[in-house]
C-alpha cells in the first residue's frame, strides 16, 4: 500500500499554520533568501537548538527522565528513534544532527511549528519526534499541523511553484530547486507534483533490488500527483515496479539517470496517452517524473484530398 498524502488539514486549520508560517518568514525577512536562513529564523521564532551533546543517549534518557518527573501528563507517547524535541519550558529544540542537512532543516522547522501554533504549547510542554510522529500520513493533527508549518517555512508559500512553473518542465527542475531551497530532492520533487499545474506525477521508489529471475524490484514509497494528472488518470495504486511494469525501462540500474523515455499510460476513460518518464537516482529512492503529452486514440488522420 502506498503512503495517502499529508496535506490532510481541513482548509480552516492549514489557513492559521500558514498565518503563523508567513508571520515568522516576516519576522525573520526569509522570503527572498536561499536556501532558507535558519539561524535568523530560529532568532525570530525565540527557539534556540541545543548542543548536539544533548542527543548522546544517556544525556537524552537523563533530559527525557527529568521532564517526565515535572511534566508527566504533558509527555508524549513513547517513541523509537528520537530525531527531534521541543520544549516549550525553555524554548529548546533538539535535533539529531547525525541525519543529513535536508533532514535536519526540516526537523527544526517541524519542532518551531510547534512552538510558532499557541494551541500546541497549551496543550503540552513538550514534543519528542521520531519517525512515526513525522511521517506524513500521520494521524495526529498537531504532528500534521508542524509539518505543514514546515513545508509552508521551506517552499515559502506559493514561491516554490512559480520557480518551478518558470523553470523547464524537466527532473533536473525539482533536483535544481532541492539545493536552493535547502530541502531534499524527495521533498522538493513532491512538491513539484503537488503544486504542478501541468498534469504530471512522481514516484519514489524504495532503493532498487536485483532480483533473481525478476532482473530488479522496486518498491513504490509514495506517489505525488498534480491536481491535473488525478483529475485525468486518478491515483496511481502501483506497488512495485519489476521489468515488465511501464516504467520498467525507466529504472535507473548502474546509472545516475535515465533521459526522457516514450511510453503509454490509459486515463480514466480507457484513453490511451502518450506520456514521458525520466529518473533519477538519489541513492536513498528512485525518483521518476511522469506526464502526458498527447492522446493517442482518437486521433484524426487528415487525408490530402485525391485529385481526380
Ligand atoms: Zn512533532
Amino acid at each position: 500500500m502506498t503512503k495517502p498524502d499529508d496535506s490532510s488539514l481541513d482548509p480552516a486549520d492549514l489557513r492559521i499554520v500558514e498565518e503563523r508560517a508567513k508571520g515568522l518568514l516576516d519576522r525573520a525577512d526569509a522570503w527572498d533568501r536561499f536556501p532558507i536562513p535558519m539561524d535568523d529564523l530560529l532568532i525570530a521564532a525565540n527557539v534556540k537548538v541545543a548542543p548536539h551533546s544533548a542527543f548522546d543517549p544517556a544525556n537524552l534518557v537523563a533530559y527525557l527522565a527529568g521532564k517526565a518527573a515535572s511534566a508527566r501528563e504533558n509527555i508524549k507517547s513513547a517513541i523509537s528513534k528520537v530525531l527531534g524535541l521541543y520544549d516549550a519550558d525553555e524554548n529548546l529544540i533538539h535535533v539529531d544532527d547525525s541525519v543529513v542537512a535536508s533532514r535536519q532543516t526540516f526537523l527544526k522547522l517541524h519542532e518551531t511549528g510547534h512552538h510558532e501554533m499557541p494551541t500546541h504549547k497549551k496543550l503540552f510542554r513538550f514534543f519528542q519526534d521520531c519517525e512515526k510522529t513525522l511521517a506524513p500520513e500521520i494521524a495526529d493533527q498537531f504532528e500534521r499541523e508542524a509539518n505543514n508549518f514546515a513545508r509552508f517555512t521551506l517552499f515559502k508559500g506559493d514561491t516554490y511553484r512559480q520557480l518551478a512553473a518558470d523553470s523547464a518542465f524537466e527532473i533536473k527542475t525539482p533536483i535544481k530547486l532541492a539545493k536552493k531551497f535547502g530541502a531534499s530532492i524527495y521533498a522538493s520533487t513532491r512538491e513539484f507534483a503537488r503544486t504542478n499545474s501541468r498534469a504530471c506525477s512522481v514516484y519514489v521508489l524504495e532503493r532498487v533490488e536485483l532480483v533473481e529471475g525478476d532482473g530488479f524490484r522496486a518498491t513504490v514509497r509514495r506517489i505525488e500527483t498534480s491536481p491535473k494528472f488525478r483529475e485525468q488518470f486518478g491515483i496511481p495504486t502501483d506497488t512495485t515496479i519489476t521489468p515488465d511494469h511501464e516504467l520498467g525501462r525507466v529504472i535507473p540500474i548502474g546509472r545516475k539517470m535515465t533521459r526522457p523515455t516514450t511510453l503509454a499510460i490509459t486515463d480514466k476513460n480507457g484513453i490511451a496517452h502518450e506520456c514521458i518518464a525520466e529518473a533519477f537516482d538519489t541513492t536513498y529512492n528512485v525518483i521518476i517524473l511522469l506526464y502526458p503529452v498527447a492522446a493517442l486514440t482518437r486521433t484524426t488522420i487528415i487525408m490530402p484530398p485525391v485529385s481526380r
